[in-house]
């Protein structure tokens, strides 16, 4: 059933939300026990929820529906940790505009889902000190992919209505989502409002959605999109009702990506987008062959750079005083602060703030950071020349489909980042993206994604109607 029958259903009472909310959470819990996708689990909260609805109105676009929510996203009175050992204890007095939009729709919030620490990395390994690594819902031997790979993993395994609220930085919903077999929106940077999420780094941070089909992303989407004053680069521009974007017929105008399908893409992901590529030809869907030499040969590298930089400014708070964990405080402040993030970081958390803190020093600030920033701005002249012409672009996801966890133990920290290769250039660009499953390998899903212009969301859910369609 999707959201919407769901919404219906519980509104007229068909559905006895509270009895079902139950039943949600302990399928929840059985599940977490194998596969780790929730780091809290809001048992008594979300009955709570469930209770007050049944009370009262039913007029909210998701009421009575179950919204998992990313760590690194705050819950008021939810222990909200973005994965890490840092924020142990850290339970926010607020909500973040989204998950307040959510509530206010009649939503209910079932939990925090596990993720890299603070968004670092790909296939959700890096999780904080203490935290345990998510499983695949195909194949438990392999990666959830991340850095939202709690919120992939749940949405595909949970068989009831459910969306998952999840951030991108370089690519952490739509890389899940390829490797999970789930719809992961991107949104334009400024569409969705930041306020209340973990910055990981602020120039490239998004929320999004994770579901299991195209109209419960629109849904979703419409829910949480839109101005807010609290994040002051929310995008005052006008919306959409996402939900009510019929498959659009007109015709639309595709560029396949050349380079995203040369060496490195594993033969059967290059297959199937190749396939999908054959049917919307069939539909009169004109697709021609386009280039991003730019993105592509420097992608990894300046996203890296800012991605790290910024991420080493934004940890500087965490020092055991205000948030989250603390010790005794002993020694001058060097000391504690040494010791408190020694203790509570990961050994990728780490890396990225030596590197950051590197490439923001004066004397480097220059040659890395600053060129990095005009490298990005070339990028997205590179885009914006294709999108003067193209409606959507096309381009596998991920490289790959899945790896095994112990295969990516043996990858070094640049091969890590290398497969991001895909992700980076929407991301560092700030154009929303979608990737929808189509196809598989040995049972494994593949993701295919496509890029829109800035604030054109609306053609990413008409393509992804079309794809689901193809099926
Ligand atoms: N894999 C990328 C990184 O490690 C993207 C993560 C994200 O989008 N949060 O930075």
């Amino acid at each position: 059933m999707d959201i919407k029958n769901y919404v219906k259903k519980a509104r007229s009472g068909k559905i006895d939300l509270i009895k079902n909310t139950k039943n949600i959470i302990s399928e929840c819990e059985k599940i977490n026990k194998e596969y780790n996708y929730f780091n809290v689990i809001s048992k008594d909260s979300a009955i709570k929820k469930a209770e007050e609805l049944y009370k009262k109105d039913s007029k909210g676009k998701l009421f009575g529906v179950p919204v998992s929510v990313k760590d690194c996203i705050c819950v008021k009175d939810v222990e909200s940790r973005a994965g890490s050992k840092i924020l142990s204890g850290y339970n926010p007095v607020f909500d973040a505009t989204v998950v307040d939009k959510v509530k206010k729709e009649g939503g209910i919030i079932l939990g925090k889902t596990s993720q890299d620490e603070f968004g670092f990395g790909s296939f959700n390994v890096n999780v904080g000190v203490d935290f345990k690594i998510p499983k695949n819902p195909v194949d438990k031997e392999r990666t959830c992919g991340g850095s939202s790979g709690g919120a992939a993993g749940i949405t595909k395994k949970l068989e009831y209505p459910h969306a998952a609220l999840a951030e991108s930085t370089g690519g952490s919903i739509a890389a899940p989502a390829s490797y999970c077999g789930v719809i992961g929106l991107c949104p334009t940077y400024g569409r969705v409002s930041r306020y209340g999420l973990m910055d990981y780094a602020n120039s490239l941070d998004k929320i999004g959605v994770i579901s299991r089909n195209i109209d419960d992303c629109a849904l979703v989407l419409e829910v949480i999109s839109g101005y807010d004053n609290k994040d002051s680069t929310s995008l005052n521009v006008p919306d959409y009702k996402y939900s009510r974007i019929e498959q659009d017929e007109k015709k639309l105008k595709i560029g396949i990506i050349k380079e995203s399908l040369l060496e490195g893409v594993d033969k059967e992901v290059k297959k199937s987008i190749l396939r999908l590529v054959g049917k919307l030809k069939s539909k009169e869907i004109e697709v021609k062959e386009v280039s991003l030499p730019l993105v592509f040969k420097y992608g990894i590298q300046t996203y890296y750079l800012i991605s790290m930089a910024e991420a080493s400014t934004n940890l500087a708070k965490f020092c055991g005083m205000r948030y989250g964990y603390e010790e005794k405080i002993q020694g001058n402040f060097n000391d504690y602060f040494s010791k408190i993030r020694t203790k509570s970081f990961s050994r990728e958390a780490k890396r990225r703030i030596i590197l950051g803190t590197f490439a923001r020093m004066a004397g480097y600030r220059d040659a890395y950071y600053l060129k990095a920033m005009k490298v990005r701005t070339l990028m997205i002249e590179e885009y914006k020349k294709l999108f003067s012409e193209f409606d959507l672009l096309i381009s596998p996801t991920m490289p790959n489909f899945a790896p095994r966890l112990d295969e990516i133990d043996k990858l070094s920290p640049l091969e890590n980042y290398m497969m991001d290769i895909m992700t980076v250039g929407p991301n560092l660009c700030g154009f929303p993206h979608i990737s929808v499953p189509y196809g598989s390998k040995h049972n494994m899903p593949i993701g295919v994604m496509f890029t829109a212009d800035h604030l054109e969301e609306k053609k990413l859910i008409e393509i992804g109607k079309i794809v689901e369609k193809i099926g």
